[in-house]
């Protein structure tokens, strides 16, 4: 039997940022992933950071988002100089075509608010403002919203980066499958594994998607399920495209890779992690009506990944109610890679004994939670 201060189980970005806040912090950490590190959504999403728009915002996930993006700029600074893996972290305006007067009324809705937040310009452009941004957009562009200071950034690289840094200041990373926990007297004291288990004081469950499971080894719902989602990568005609375009829940942009990065499909598909002819034909198919001279854009890569999605569309993010040194931190869906580095934080400063910068309450795992089936769940998660 090993044994550690803290178990985290998960190797995505939010178990990643646990264990680099923790190990910056002298904890010992042991991180247990059942794949290989950044092997799910945290190594295949598209990467953008936006937090003045999607589900909760403005609502709850405003202050997570905002505090997602200022934790990104300092590890845009902090990982790279400590590993020297360069992260691709850009700031890169966003452009969100309207190409129906539906379109319009929604995003112009929503701009007042985004004009009040600090740090970043929104504007509404007629079509031709922002076709100077990007003159392919397509001919039926009504106006687009256009937000200066969102970025991007590459999350397999950093999912990397978080982990050498971590391993470098002591964090342990151990391949295996969790199937439980042990308690005693209403407190955890080790994690299950399929044929050993690890001593702790201390338990982060960080396993996206498949938090579900957890709801047995805690007795608390946690009512988490599968949104798959697909990109394609493409090689694409003319210059490339300098900003994030966006139309509904879709978007394009050209990584630093190169290549035309597109998306997405939000697909209830159960845990299938396949990449689909469907789901191809539905991306092309939207990416053409926001940029038609991507008609001729050829598809080098496809990639498929399942975001974790509570049933109310909210962060699951806390502590366990009723067993002492058990955290649950899921429930990114679609902004998972922008709330990382946040969620990790939140938890790293809740096992440190300090308060976390940002409120919890709305998050905290437990049966007061909404469940499948309510009348509201979330359908609309918005970009
Ligand atoms: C197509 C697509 C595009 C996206 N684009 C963006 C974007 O532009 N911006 C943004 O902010 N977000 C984006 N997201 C969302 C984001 O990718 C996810 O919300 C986020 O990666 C979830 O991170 P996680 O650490 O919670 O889960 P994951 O990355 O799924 O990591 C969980 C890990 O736990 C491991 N695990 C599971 N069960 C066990 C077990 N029993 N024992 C041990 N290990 C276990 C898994 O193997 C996995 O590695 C996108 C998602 C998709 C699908």
């Amino acid at each position: 039997m090993v044994s550690s201060d803290v178990v985290i189980v998960g190797g995505g970005i939010v178990g990643m940022t646990t264990a680099y806040y923790l190990a910056r912090a002298g904890v010992r950490t042991v991180v247990i992933e059942r794949d290989a590190i950044g092997s799910h959504a945290s190594g295949f999403a598209y990467g953008g950071l936006n937090p003045l728009s999607g589900f909760g915002i403005p609502g709850p996930h405003a202050e997570i988002a905002q505090a997602g993006m200022r934790l990104h700029r300092e590890l845009s600074e902090s990982v790279v100089e400590e590993t020297g893996i360069e992260i691709e972290f850009r700031v890169r305006s966003s452009l969100a075509l309207a190409l129906s007067e539906a379109d319009a009324r929604r995003l112009q809705a929503a701009l007042p608010w985004q004009q009040e937040q600090p740090g970043y310009t929104a504007r509404w452009l007629e079509a031709a403002e922002a076709r100077r941004v990007e003159p392919r957009i397509s001919d039926d562009t009504r106006g687009a919203v256009s937000i200066e200071g969102t970025a991007d950034v590459e999350p397999y690289r950093l999912v990397l980066a978080l982990t050498r840094a971590s391993e470098r200041l002591g964090a342990r990373l151990q391949h295996g499958r969790v199937t439980g926990l042990r308690r005693d007297g209403g407190r955890v004291t080790a994690v299950l594994l399929e044929r050993s288990s690890v001593e702790c004081s201390s338990v982060v469950l960080a396993i996206g998607p498949w938090s579900s499971e957890t709801s047995a080894w805690l007795d608390v719902p946690i009512d988490v399920h599968p949104l798959k989602g697909q990109i394609l990568r493409l090689k694409a005609p003319g210059p490339s495209v300098p900003c994030s375009v966006g139309w509904g829940h879709n978007y394009a942009t050209t990584k630093p890779d190169g290549l035309l990065w597109a998306g997405t499909t939000e697909e209830h598909a159960g845990f299938d992690e396949e990449t689909t002819a469907a789901a191809r034909d539905e991306i092309g198919a939207a990416l053409v009506k926001m940029l038609p001279a991507m008609a001729d854009a050829q598809i080098v890569h496809q990639t498929a990944c399942l975001r974790p999605v509570a049933s109310d569309g909210l962060l699951v993010l806390g502590r366990v109610p009723g067993i002492e040194g058990a955290y649950v931190a899921t429930g990114g869906a679609r902004k998972g890679i922008l709330f990382g580095p946040a969620m990790g934080r939140a938890i790293a400063d809740l096992i440190l004994g300090d308060t976390p910068k940002i409120s919890l309450e709305a998050f905290a795992p437990g049966a007061s939670r909404r469940r499948s089936g309510d009348e509201q769940d979330a359908r609309d998660l918005g970009r």
